[in-house]
């Protein structure tokens, strides 16, 4: 089963991350910021509005001085491949299959839900046992871990520690909750998003797919993609968005009534009386 905890973070991620924003905009010096946090003159809802703001802009380098310790079970070598693709902004220490020796050549694997549906499971467990004996059998001979692991597949688990910024949270949930990722990462960094909204949700509610309301806000996949996701039937297609602008600009378009321009202000809507 997939575990993901959240052991640790910046302290204060608010703070942290208001800090680094409000040094670059602000005539105090970072020392009278802090002294304003600290006897309470800037609030907490200061600094999160504050914040809400600068998120909305591309100054995202303050984003990396804030980060999540993360520890992560029981997802598979299939997964981890994928995994330790991403480079900037996030640490990896994985369980070794040089230093660690399956014993009697037990090694724990996952079973995507596909298999199980197809009725295949107990032929993959079939070949798997074969796997364990034979790895068994080489290890009893005297080939070293590092060597037996060749036998090993995909599916074999495997553990992670890792410490990852949030500008580098943001991009993998940007692409890893997006529904063209792979089911096991979709599902971690999902998991990833749960510990965080739990202890920062301020932050947390950020991690979302790139088409999310606070990410682009469209897709940028192909059309077909897009055509097939569910999200989609909420989030706009990069290309239509394209299309509606090319139309507005040659002037294509019927002129917005008032009641859409209420609901792009997020706006109660004009009543007859304020006409
Ligand atoms: C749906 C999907 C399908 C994929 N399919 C494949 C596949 O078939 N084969 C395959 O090999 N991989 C595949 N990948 C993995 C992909 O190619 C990347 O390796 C992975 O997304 C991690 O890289 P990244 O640039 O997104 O993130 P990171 O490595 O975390 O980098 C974050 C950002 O930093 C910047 N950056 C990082 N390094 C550099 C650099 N050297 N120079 C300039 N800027 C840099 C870029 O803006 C980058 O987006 C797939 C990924 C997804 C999401």
């Amino acid at each position: 089963m997939i575990q993901v905890t959240l052991i640790s973070h910046t302290e204060d991620p608010i703070r942290s991350l208001y800090m680094a924003y409000r040094t670059c905009y602000s005539q105090l010096t970072p020392q009278q910021v802090f002294a304003r946090i600290d006897d309470e003159r800037i609030t907490r809802e200061q600094m999160t509005g504050f914040i809400e703001e600068r998120l909305k802009t591309g100054h995202s380098s303050p984003l990396e001085q804030v980060w999540f310790e993360f520890i992560i079970s029981g997802v598979s070598r299939a997964f981890s491949h994928q995994f330790v693709r991403h480079r900037v902004g996030i640490s990896f220490e994985q369980q070794s299959q040089r230093y660690v020796t399956y014993k009697e050549g037990e090694f724990p694997y996952t079973v995507p839900e596909t298999v199980r549906k197809a009725g295949m499971e107990p032929k993959m467990a079939e070949l798997f046992d074969r796997v364990s004996e034979l790895y068994e059998e080489m290890v009893a001979a005297g080939v070293p871990a590092e060597d037996a692991r060749f036998l090993l597949p995909n599916a074999t688990n495997t553990n992670f520690k890792v410490t990852v910024n949030f500008q580098s949270l943001l991009h993998i949930a940007d692409l890893r909750l997006c529904t063209r990722a792979q089911w096991e990462f979709r599902k971690v960094t999902a998991l990833m998003r749960a510990e965080v909204m739990r202890t920062v949700p301020e932050l947390g509610k950020y991690l979302q797919p790139k088409c999310g309301e606070y990410r682009m806000g469209y897709c940028d996949e192909s059309e077909a993609d897009w055509a097939a996701c569910p999200i989609g039937r909420i989030r706009p297609h990069k290309d239509a968005l394209f299309r509606l602008y090319d139309a507005h600009r040659k002037g294509e378009l019927a002129p917005l009534r008032q009641e859409d321009w209420d609901v792009i202000e997020e706006k109660e809507p004009t009543t007859a009386a304020d006409d």
